[in-house]
């Protein structure tokens, strides 16, 4: 059997990939209105990082992981032998901890200096089973501000991040936009360890895996779906009756933020989400209709200590990420159809061999005039170039054939008017020669020098 692409990926096919272009544009287009400059970081990264900075007893960490290996490598450790830390590597399964380390390693916030805001796009990784809407490679686009704690830049990119999704055209009212605060370093602890507390209570109840997290990560328990531990947790201590002054003071800010900008949202004191270095503001955005069990298209929040985790000074900072291919799935839930048909410019037609030279010049002509097309390479017959000019969405058809040639004309074929002029072959070459920003259409420039 033919090789298939690996199991939980997906090839982006030209239409698909168009639209994730159109996609990454539309981001960066509002993103940047809100001053994010682009950065790009390794697909993979030393392992240590994503350990230090996600958690090692995350459920990304600790499971799903890739490891990135050379051969030589790898070799070293099937003979038994050992390889260095700095040799540990890791595909990344999610953008943040990457985007912060390149921040502390290039200085990107200087003392008193304006906050860094920076956004990336590309594959993350993670080996999950995979499932609709589930992939073990899939695309995010993030956000990373370092340097501020204040709320209005927690408010803010929540703000821009649905301003986005408005701009995509996912239906504003099957949006929901879930809030919640995890606290700081010193309201936090004794909050996980009620947590803890809670669960080692209720464990005779629990599945296996929340009693092991009762242990490792009590505050994962919350993200439990069996029933069972959904019904345990529902009374479990609540983090909003845990927080100290400063996070309630700074979640009702965040809030408030929201309310006056006219956004609605969902207090969920069980939103803790699947990576340790939150704290204060957690949100989630879910798209309420048409997208099963994985309808989280985005989500962020506040890690005021991840930088220092990871080697950098002490810096706040806050981040999203949403996930491409699930805001797709949203988006043709609602009906949206990807546009499968490019179109082109011209195609050009030959009627014989004999005049292959010319239309070959003729379309690197074009070309050079920045107009989209291309040629039959094929031998094929002049009725099956056309059919093919149609396929392509051609706007012109140009046939050149021996007695076109010998007359020193082209016939410009408008495909979709079904109508014909024949032009001046040099004109049309002089043209396209002044033409090189390509500023006028290619309909413009065939009525032009058809009046000629
Ligand atoms: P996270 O990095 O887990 O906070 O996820 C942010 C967003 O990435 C989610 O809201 C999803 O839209 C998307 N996402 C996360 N994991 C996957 C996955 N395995 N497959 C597809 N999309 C994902």
């Amino acid at each position: 059997m033919a090789l298939q692409a690996p199991e939980g990926t997906r090839d982006l096919l030209p239409a698909e990939a168009r639209f994730w272009k159109y996609f990454q544009n539309t981001a960066a287009d509002i993103f940047s209105r809100y001053g994010y400059q682009p950065i790009e970081t390794p697909l993979f990264e030393q392992t240590e990082l994503f350990v230090r900075g996600i958690g090692e007893a995350t459920d990304v960490v600790s499971k799903e992981m890739f490891v990135a290996i050379s051969g030589e490598n790898m070799n070293k450790l099937l003979s038994g032998g050992t390889i260095k830390n700095k040799s540990r590597l890791s595909l990344r399964p999610e953008g943040t901890a990457s985007v912060v380390r390149a921040i502390a390693q290039h200085n990107l916030v200087t003392p008193g200096g304006a906050p860094a805001k920076l956004m990336y796009a590309g594959p993350m990784f993670r080996a999950e089973r995979p499932q609709k809407g589930r992939q073990r490679q899939f695309n995010q686009i993030g956000i990373e501000c370092l340097g501020a704690e204040d709320p209005s830049v927690d408010a803010e990119a929540i703000i821009m991040l649905m301003r986005f999704y408005q701009a995509l055209g996912i239906k504003f009212d099957t949006l929901r936009l879930l809030v919640n605060s995890m606290g700081c370093e010193h309201c936090r602890p004794a909050y996980r360890d009620s947590v803890r507390d809670f669960l080692l209570a209720h464990a005779d109840e629990l599945c296996d895996e929340c009693k092991h997290r009762a242990e490792t990560n009590p505050l994962r328990a919350f993200d439990c779906k069996k029933e069972a531990c959904v019904k345990v947790m529902e009374e479990a201590p609540r983090i909003t009756d845990a927080l100290c002054d400063d996070c309630k003071e700074h979640y009702a800010e965040v809030k408030r933020y929201l309310t006056e900008a006219g956004f609605d949202f969902i207090e969920d004191h069980t939103l803790v989400r699947g990576l340790d270095y939150y704290t204060r503001t957690v949100f989630e955005v879910q798209v309420t209709e048409g997208m099963g069990s994985q309808n989280a298209i985005g989500g962020g929040g506040r890690y005021d200590k991840l930088m220092a985790e990871v080697g950098g000074s002490d810096t706040p900072g806050f981040g999203f990420a949403l996930g491409y291919e699930r805001c797709l799935l949203a988006l043709e839930a609602q009906g949206f159809e990807l546009d499968s048909k490019a179109t082109v410019d011209f195609y050009v037609a030959c009627v014989d061999d004999s005049v292959k030279s010319t239309a070959f010049g003729l379309v690197q002509a074009l070309r050079d005039a920045g107009y989209c097309g291309d040629m039959d390479h094929q031998h094929r017959s002049l009725k099956s170039q056309f059919k093919q000019a149609g396929k392509m969405n051609a706007s012109f058809a140009l046939v050149l054939g021996p007695d076109e040639l010998s007359e020193g004309k082209v016939t410009c074929r408008n495909m979709e008017e079904h109508t014909e002029v024949a032009l001046s072959l040099d004109a049309l070459r002089a043209a396209l020669t002044e033409n090189r920003a390509a500023s006028t259409s290619l309909a413009a420039l065939v009525s032009s020098l058809d009046e000629k």
